[in-house]
C-alpha cells in the first residue's frame, strides 16, 4: 500500500517551522510534522533547520535494516512516512521535496538536472532574510537543480569531503538552513542491489553522520531551535542481475520515511 501524504508536503512544513511563508506553490503542510514541531516549540519557532538528504533509502529497507539505521532512528523523535513522486528519479524528487510542487508544476519529470525555476523553499529563505546552503557531491541534482540563488554550494568529489564541510559549516554557525546531500547508498546500491553489503554498508555510514552532525548541533547550536531531519528522496528495489534500480511506479521505489528532532535552544522553556 502507498503512504498516504506526498513528499510535496514536507515543504511547507519547514517552512511552518521556522515561521516564514513557505513557496508559492507548495502544497498544505505535513500534518503530523506540523503537530510535533508545534508541540516541541509551543509558540516559538525554529532558527535553524539541517536536513540530511541520503538518497534512496527505501522504506522497506528502513523497516529491514532497522538495526543499521539505528544510529538515526535513535537522534528523531518522530517517523513520518511519505509517498514520494514519479518518476521516483532523484532530480524529480528532490525539486518536489523543496518546492512542495508536483514534477508537473516544478518541471523536472524525468533524469535531467537543469536550474529549477519555479518558487523553492531557498527563495522562500532568502525572502525572509535566511542564509541558505547546500553541500553536495559533484554531478548530483542537488549540486544542480537549486542553482542561480543567493546561497552558497559546496560541491566535492566525495561524501568525506561533503561532510567535513558540513561539520565546519555548522561550528562556523552563520547559516540558518543546511541541506547535506549523500549519494553513496543510492551509487552502491545500483552496482550490488539494495542488500548488497557494501550498500548496507553505507546504511550505516549515513547513520552515523547523521548521529555525528547531530552531536554537533547539539552542542554548537546549543542557544538556537533546530530542526534536524532524515530525509531521503525516494526508495529503491532490485531488479536481475543483483542490480538495484528506482524510478518506477511501485511500492518499494515509492514509499520512504522521513525522521525529524527538534533540538530547543536553551532560551526555550516549552520543552
Ligand atoms: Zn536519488
Amino acid at each position: 500500500m502507498l503512504n498516504e501524504n506526498s513528499l510535496d508536503t514536507i515543504c511547507a512544513a519547514l517552512a511552518h517551522a521556522m515561521g516564514i511563508e513557505p513557496p508559492e506553490n507548495a502544497a498544505p503542510a505535513n500534518p503530523e510534522l506540523v503537530e510535533y514541531i508545534d508541540r516541541k516549540l509551543g509558540d516559538q519557532k525554529a532558527d535553524r533547520i539541517f536536513m540530511y538528504n541520503p538518497d534512496a533509502i527505501a522504506q522497506w529497507i528502513y523497516e529491514k535494516y532497522k538495526d543499521l539505521l539505528l544510529e538515526a532512528t535513535e537522534h528523531s523523535d518522530i517517523e513520518i512516512p511519505l509517498r514520494t513522486v514519479m518518476p521516483s528519479v532523484t532530480p524529480v524528487c528532490f525539486a518536489t521535496m523543496y518546492t512542495g510542487a508536483q514534477p508537473e508544476v516544478h518541471g523536472i519529470r524525468k533524469y535531467e538536472k537543469p536550474v529549477v525555476m519555479i518558487d523553492t523553499l531557498f527563495d522562500a529563505l532568502i525572502r525572509a532574510g535566511k542564509k541558505a546552503a547546500i553541500v553536495s557531491q559533484l554531478d548530483c541534482s542537488m549540486s544542480a537543480i537549486f542553482r542561480e540563488r543567493e546561497m552558497d554550494y559546496f560541491i566535492y568529489p566525495t561524501v568525506s569531503e561533503s561532510n567535513a564541510k558540513s561539520a565546519e559549516l555548522i561550528l562556523s554557525d552563520q547559516y540558518d538552513f543546511i541541506a547535506v546531500y549523500n549519494k553513496n547508498y543510492d551509487a552502491v546500491m545500483h552496482k550490488t542491489g539494495p542488500e548488497g553489503v557494501n550498500a548496507l554498508a553505507e546504511l550505516r555510514v549515513n547513520a552515523e553522520s547523521f548521529a555525528f552532525f547531530s552531536h554537533l548541533i547539539r552542542k554548537h547550536w546549543a542557544e538556537h531551535n533546530t530542526l534536524v531531519g532524515f530525509a531521503m528522496d525516494h526508495g529503491c528495489h532490485e531488479i536481475d542481475g543483483q542490480l538495484g534500480s528506482h524510478g518506477l511506479d511501485m511500492e518499494e521505489d515509492l514509499n520512504i520515511v522521513h525522521l525529524y528532532r527538534i533540538y530547543a535552544g536553551k532560551a526555550n522553556t516549552s520543552v
